[in-house]
């Protein structure tokens, strides 16, 4: 039987409380042709910068996170489309995973490409997924509602589950953002309210603290 695909992985997170309903896995994919303007995470643009990885390797280090209280998992990056083949075979073995072993997980998935296109090419992901937020980012537009950058992006609520987490959001919910650190990095986790990134690099040099190989610019 042929292998899946490896997934290009730029990081992979635990847990993330401020995407999604509970505590979540985080899973950000690396390579995105789509280059929205002031993107925050163009680190994970470039796809040859990515770490190849086995879809098996990712679904153990997530079965590993249900004692620790796992909820769900959330695929951004990066464009997890620019990788459809591997999306495909990681959302199929999680399906798998929840299905046998009966938890209550919902996928949330982000794309910067329009609903229009993912429905047209990538039907059968849709049909894997939760939900899902489409759309690129729009620096001009005003901000989204919980977990989007602008107001474009739409929360898709494709299953049962999702619009019972997800059907009564108030859309006033505030941008939280989560840092954690490895590796002698700093990993900024959530949508920044507008501006956030720049008060963050002003307040840390306020401290002496400079930041570089930031991500957003
Ligand atoms: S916002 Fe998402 S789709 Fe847009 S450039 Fe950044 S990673 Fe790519």
């Amino acid at each position: 039987m042929a292998r899946p695909p490896l997934l290009v992985l730029n990081k992979a997170h635990y847990p993330v409380t401020v995407l999604g309903h509970g505590r979540r896995v985080g899973l950000w994919l690396q390579g995105c042709s789509i280059r929205c303007r002031n993107c925050v995470s163009q680190d994970t643009w470039d796809a040859a910068r990515g770490v190849p990885t086995r879809v098996e390797e990712i679904l153990a280090w997530c079965r590993s996170k249900v004692r620790e209280g796992l909820d769900g998992i959330t695929i951004s990056g990066g464009e997890p489309f620019d990788q459809p083949a591997a999306l495909a075979a990681l959302l199929t073995a999680l399906q798998r995973w929840r299905a046998r072993a009966h938890l209550p997980l919902d996928f949330l998935c982000y794309s910067g490409y329009p609903l229009k296109t993912l429905e047209a090419r990538h039907a059968a992901i849709l049909g894997k997924l939760d939900v899902l937020i489409p759309e690129p980012y729009a620096d001009a537009l005003p901000q989204g509602g919980p977990w989007r950058g602008s107001a474009n992006q739409p929360l898709c609520l494709l299953t049962p589950l999702a619009k019972r987490r997800y059907a009564n959001l108030p859309e006033s919910l505030p941008k939280t953002m989560q840092i954690s650190q490895e590796d002698g990095k700093l990993w900024m986790i959530g949508i920044p309210a507008r501006g956030d990134m720049a008060a963050l690099e002003t307040l840390c040099a306020q401290r002496g603290l400079q930041l570089d190989a930031i991500s957003w610019r």
